[in-house]
């Protein structure tokens, strides 16, 4: 039994929405450009990614208002090859939910499980009509995908702790991974996108359940100080500029997050 020996964010460009789905209702009119990234695991059972990114394409036919920027650069086969690694090469795939800036790059990883909440494969392949746009990218359910349907809280392999943690998405899981050697890191998603919103127990303007949302947000926030772990932001500009990205390693942020287990 070993840990994770590697982590690297893989980069996927930016897009663009307002404050006000951010933070819940409230900076209406202030448009806000957000990275997307994904995150490449070395563990000794395999080589895993938590998440894919956003297609450029389809966002350009789907939802072109959110401005997508992405070169050819960002795009998964591209950051694949920047770390030295194929498509092909990635065992299994978890996808936190499948939001379309979630699952964008599943179809490239052809040789891949692709691990999810059981409710989550239902909700995306038949949404409720508010949530169309965000499932808005179905080429997950590619002729290759190969799906494992999960449930509650589970540890997919040594050291990588799924949390169920609902409300954004109805299967939506944040991801607890151990390194050798060093603190925890609390990749949580979508449950709340920034450091400022996270702090204020804020979750973003699309969701399917607000309450579960809200018990997810102070569940994450449980969590990191039982593990004294290190909570990663997932679409939050200025934290992102701190992130050491691929083909570099990912430690943490460096500093202690707000709920990270210094009190
Ligand atoms: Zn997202």
């Amino acid at each position: 039994m070993a840990k994770a020996t590697r982590v690297r964010l893989l980069d996927s460009g930016t897009l663009v929405i307002d404050q006000s789905h951010i933070t819940w209702n409230i900076g209406c009119g202030t448009p806000v450009r957000f990275p997307v990234y994904s995150v490449l695991i070395e563990h000794p059972d395999g080589l895993f990614m938590f998440d894919t990114g956003y297609d450029l394409e389809l966002v350009n036919a789907v939802l072109p208002f959110e401005l997508p920027e992405q070169t050819p650069e960002q795009t998964v086969p591209a950051q694949l090859a920047k770390c030295g690694f194929k498509p092909e090469e990635i065992d299994a795939v978890i996808n936190s939910h499948l939001h379309f800036d979630h699952c964008g790059g599943n179809k490239h990883l052809v040789n891949a499980t692709t691990f999810l909440h059981q409710d989550e494969l239902r909700e995306a392949r038949t949404p409720e009509p508010f949530e169309r746009l965000g499932y808005g990218d179905k080429s997950f359910d590619h002729p290759n995908a190969k799906f494992e349907l999960l449930d509650g809280d589970l540890e997919f392999a040594d050291g990588i702790h799924l949390f169920h943690t609902p409300g954004h998405t109805i299967g939506h899981y944040s991801m607890l991974l151990e390194l050798e050697g060093g603190r925890p890191l609390l990749f949580m998603a979508d449950v709340s996108y920034t450091a400022a919103a996270y702090a204020s127990d804020l979750q973003a303007g699309f969701h399917i359940d607000p309450v579960a949302g809200v018990r997810s947000i102070r569940r994450i926030k449980r969590l990191a100080k039982e593990w004294g772990a290190d909570v990663i932001f997932t679409h939050d500009a200025e934290a992102f500029r701190g992130y050491a990205l691929a083909p570099e390693t990912f430690t943490g942020s460096g500093v202690l997050s707000a709920a990270g287990g210094a009190q």
